[in-house]
């Protein structure tokens, strides 16, 4: 093999078993998938395998017992359909190697409604047949071994829509509209509903306030004095002030 990612050697440091196995299901493509640069990779989809939704099933269910048959029943309803319907697969892009489709792609991560902003995202890399069906897969969210994620699953998800709709339409402009592509920004946009507000504040609103006139002034001091209470602006403002000062007098008169 010509070179390793820096993924793969730094699974070697971490773990054996894992490295062994990342080394295991790369050995048919002679190349290691995270090598690899948007450059390299044929982003339209005319390019991709034709991963139907029976390929999914035999490879979650019946190749990895990643969900049972009952789970997959529902399988809108499962945690891998939610991110792709969600938008987290971020792009997808394909390349053949040695006979092999090689499917590689992003996901964003859920947000997290913490201050610690967004986790990175996962590099998700998957090996098919021409025909589709699924060889096997990696994800940078795997430590150790295991050929399925919830990551793996929705990039799966993405490619069957894209399928399901090659064969529906002849319009491909209407895929292309559906289809992951890369971003160039950057920015890359969440549903509403998962975007991280931080905390709650009230909106500050600002209302210009008139200066109160004299006889406004008297008037509500006069109904602050009604009610037992007093203000330290009486003592300033007349006829409050003089009458504090005559009440005081008359006190240490009679003292
Ligand atoms: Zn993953």
């Amino acid at each position: 093999m010509d070179k390793l990612s820096d993924y793969a050697k730094g699974l070697a440091k971490t773990s054996l078993e894992g490295a062994i196995s990342y080394s295991d299901k790369i050995k048919g493509l002679n190349l290691d998938p995270y090598t690899l640069t948007d450059a390299d990779l044929d982003f339209e989809v005319e390019a991709i395998p034709p991963i139907s939704n029976m390929d999914i099933v035999i490879y979650l269910v019946l190749t990895n017992s990643y969900y049972t048959e009952k789970q997959m029943k529902a399988y809108k309803s499962l945690t891998p359909y939610k991110y792709f319907e969600a938008g987290f697969v971020e792009k997808v892009g394909v390349k053949q190697v040695n006979g092999y489709m090689l499917l590689v792609g992003k996901v964003q991560p859920p947000v997290q409604h913490s201050m610690h902003g967004r986790e990175p995202e996962l590099h998700v890399w998957i090996i098919t047949e021409r025909d589709g069906g699924i060889c096997t897969a990696h994800c940078t969210c795997m430590t150790k071994l295991g050929e399925v994620c919830n990551h793996i699953a929705a990039v799966l998800y993405a490619v069957e829509h894209v399928t399901n709709l090659k064969n529906s339409t002849s319009c491909i402009t209407d895929i292309k509209s559906t289809w992951p592509v890369p971003f160039q920004s950057g920015l890359q946009p969440v549903p509403i509903r998962l975007m991280d507000w931080g905390p709650k504040k009230s909106p500050s609103i600002k209302v210009d306030v008139k200066p109160m006139t004299n006889d406004e002034m008297c008037s509500l001091l006069r109904k602050i004095q009604d009610c037992g209470y007093e203000s330290a602006l009486m003592r300033i403002v007349e006829p409050f002030a003089s009458e504090i000062a005559n009440s005081s007098k008359k006190t240490n008169n009679l003292q």
